[in-house]
């Protein structure tokens, strides 16, 4: 995976398709966590714990009760951008709308009715820990554990009317995204801290834009390069000419050297694909010659190419002498 640095605090990260399908396996549309995130991630070993302690079939709805009220860093979300040729080429600025969790501004984030007063927690007393106890093959285990009903705050309130408690509403928001010339499908931008807001105070994730390119009617995209084709006659390949070939910088003249073989690839230096992160590097135009050969003569025509057979047939007979 290639990383770059690029303005508008994006990083931008270059996915095989094999990176992405396991990433997509893995957490889904909406839940990308980075490339690296999985087992061992844990940022407290109580969640660490938990994993475990529900693993062993010993408490139930211990893992997602118990982080309610603790600050949890918000999830990544994710975004779809369809470019158009060019604008993969030399980059765009694109307003987007995106949706994400946002702080519930009824309850200030807290998932606390408004006017209501918190009270103890019948769970544990007030005091946020529980001791339970795990049977297991080595006997019975007793253990300190954080309260699942208040999640360790000692208190219980009256969930808010317009989040459910969460903390949390989903909003849209329209953000302004700077996307670098070169990228191509497959092309991931990372946007900090653009993601979901976190539970109670926690930190926001990441938005991460996907980029799918449309493909150009006759310019194709290979790395950096760019692909064209063209068609001239057999005379043309015969004598040379000189052609318009279309570029994504407009259209240039191209010059067919006299006697260009048939499949010869020209070289259009610099009106290529720019290299992410250094702009003023660009591929190259690749322009393959093609050479049409007629299928039906006039008569005049096929008297001149039966006269031009016995020149060559004559040159022949000479060189056997
Ligand atoms: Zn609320
Ligand atoms: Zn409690």
């Amino acid at each position: 995976m290639d990383i770059l640095n690029s303005p508008n605090n994006i990083l931008l990260q270059v996915l095989s398709d094999d990176e992405k399908r396991s990433i997509f396996d893995k957490y889904g549309e909406a839940g990308l966590k980075g490339a690296g995130a999985g087992m061992g991630d844990f940022s407290n070993p109580f969640d660490l714990f938990e994993s475990l302690f529900e693993g062993m079939g010993g408490v139930t709805g211990m893992g997602s009760r118990s982080s309610r009220n603790r600050p949890t860093q918000g999830d990544d979300e994710s975004y779809n951008l369809v470019l158009n040729f060019k604008e993969a080429v030399f980059g765009v600025e694109k307003e987007i709308e995106i949706t994400r969790l946002e702080n519930c501004g009824t309850c200030d984030g807290s998932g606390a009715k408004p006017g209501t007063k918190s009270t103890k927690c019948s769970t544990c007393g007030g005091q946020g820990q529980v001791v339970s106890s795990a049977r297991t093959p080595l006997g019975v285990f007793q253990q300190v554990m954080t309260c699942s009903t208040c999640g360790g705050t000692g208190e219980s309130f009256t969930p808010c009317n317009t989040c459910g408690g969460d903390g949390r509403i989903r909003k849209s928001k329209r953000i302004s995204l700077k996307v670098p010339a070169g990228v191509d499908s497959g092309s991931r931008l990372r946007v900090r801290s653009e993601g979901n807001t976190g539970r109670r105070g926690g930190p926001p994730g990441d938005l991460y834009v996907f980029i799918e390119v449309l493909s150009d009617p006759v310019l194709k995209r290979d790395g950096n390069n760019i692909l064209y084709t063209c068609k001239i006659s057999y005379i043309d390949a015969i004598l040379g000419t000189t052609i318009s070939v279309p570029t994504v910088d407009g259209t240039v003249d191209l010059k067919i050297p006299a006697g260009t073989q048939p499949g010869t690839t020209l070289v259009m230096a610099k009106k290529g694909v720019p290299y992410l992160g250094k702009q003023s590097a660009r591929g190259d135009e690749l322009v393959r010659v093609q050479v049409e050969i007629p299928k039906r003569l006039s008569s005049e025509e096929k008297k001149l190419i039966e006269e031009l057979a016995s020149l060559s047939n004559a040159k022949t007979a000479n060189s056997r002498r």
